[in-house]
């Protein structure tokens, strides 16, 4: 197989000299594995966390060890129970063309009759993400004002559109007209472009009476806007910073104490801690999907050895939509 690996932790953005892409061996298939060729793998933004050695809700990946990621693929062998050739699997074996998992990890992917790449976006971690952090971590509901930033992202446009679904007004910001006219056709009632000027100016625009909510994939000025505008107990999903991920100058916030004075709530979670209620999240996912009230794009990287410009494609905006890599 071949396979993506970390060669030393970046500083500050991963260059190509980070990483190395080889020939591995996969080891003899044990009891209770699968083999499986991958067809789709995902990137995403918390990958650049785990290259650092910090201790976090995830180990750090090892210097010389294979990447890791969400992936599908189709089952070639099985010494497992209840997995046979041919069976269509979401993993976390990502990074390579082919790997030997632990079953236990594996997720045979039920028949809701979407394209299986949609399991690593919408009906997948992505999709949960906006729907646990705005109905959950927000408290969102309806007749609420919602801003969200990296609206035209992956987790952005979910929630974009589920927030949408339930009733409520919604704000997006995005880098450039492109993507802002994208945050447009999915509903949103109006759309800052952080490229055309400071996001705090284009939101205090965009919301004249204040926000409710604010679904956080930014951090840093993103914020800080936030909480410039925001209204009485206004509560604020803390799902991502990505501004800061390459960068290891702590952000400033001009606007901070206004989380006394507006009593805002602040909450931070993890889409992993939502396993156990993913029930809920397919059943009115799949139904959206299906109906058309939701859409799911997906900005397509074809070949393995593209992996990693997909990966860095995100920290530059490259990405509309869920970032895949197709193999
Ligand atoms: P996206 O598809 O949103 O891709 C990242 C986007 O972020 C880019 O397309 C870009 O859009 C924007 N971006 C990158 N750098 C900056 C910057 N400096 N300032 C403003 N915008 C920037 O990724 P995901 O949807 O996968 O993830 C979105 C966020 O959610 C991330 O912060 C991620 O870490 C977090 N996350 C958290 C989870 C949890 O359990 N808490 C689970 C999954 C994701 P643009 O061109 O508009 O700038």
């Amino acid at each position: 197989a071949r396979a993506w690996h970390l060669k030393s932790r970046p500083q500050g953005m991963p260059t190509p000299e980070n990483f190395e892409f080889k020939e591995v061996a996969l080891p003899p298939v044990g009891d209770g594995q699968i083999r499986v060729r991958n067809s789709w793998l995902s990137v995403d933004p918390y990958m650049r966390g785990r290259m650092n050695d910090v201790k976090s809700y995830v180990p750090p990946f090892q210097i010389g060890a294979p990447l890791e990621g969400g992936a599908v693929g189709e089952v070639l062998e099985s010494k497992a129970e209840g997995f046979a050739p041919g069976d269509l699997v979401q993993h976390m074996g990502g990074w390579r063309d082919e790997a030997v998992v632990d079953a236990r990890t594996a997720n045979k992917l039920p028949n809701l009759g979407a394209p299986p790449e949609q399991f690593l976006g919408m009906l997948g971690v992505t999709g949960a993400t906006a729907y646990f952090g705005l109905l959950d971590a927000a408290s969102a509901k309806e007749g609420d004002i919602v801003f969200v930033s990296a609206a035209a992202g992956a987790v952005g446009s979910a929630v974009v559109q589920i927030a949408k679904a339930k009733g409520m007004t919604v704000i997006g910001s995005a880098g450039g007209a492109g993507k802002c006219d994208f945050v447009r056709s999915l509903g949103a009632d109006r759309v800052v472009d952080y490229r055309e000027g400071s996001i705090l100016k284009g939101l205090a625009a965009a919301a004249p009476d204040g926000i409710d909510v604010y679904f956080d994939n930014v951090g840093a000025d993103h914020l800080d806007a936030a909480f410039a505008v925001a209204r009485n107990n206004a509560r604020f999903a803390i799902c991502g910073m990505i501004a800061n991920y390459n960068d290891a100058t702590p952000a400033s916030f001009r606007f901070i104490a206004r989380i006394i004075a507006a009593r805002i709530r602040l909450k931070g979670f993890l889409v992993f801690d939502y396993m156990p209620r993913f029930g809920e999240f397919y059943a009115e996912m799949g139904p959206w999907l299906a109906n058309g009230t939701v859409k799911s794009r997906e900005t397509v990287v074809d070949g393995l050895d593209n992996t990693l410009d997909a990966f860095l494609g995100l920290f530059s905006g490259a990405n509309t939509g869920k970032m895949l890599v197709r193999l």
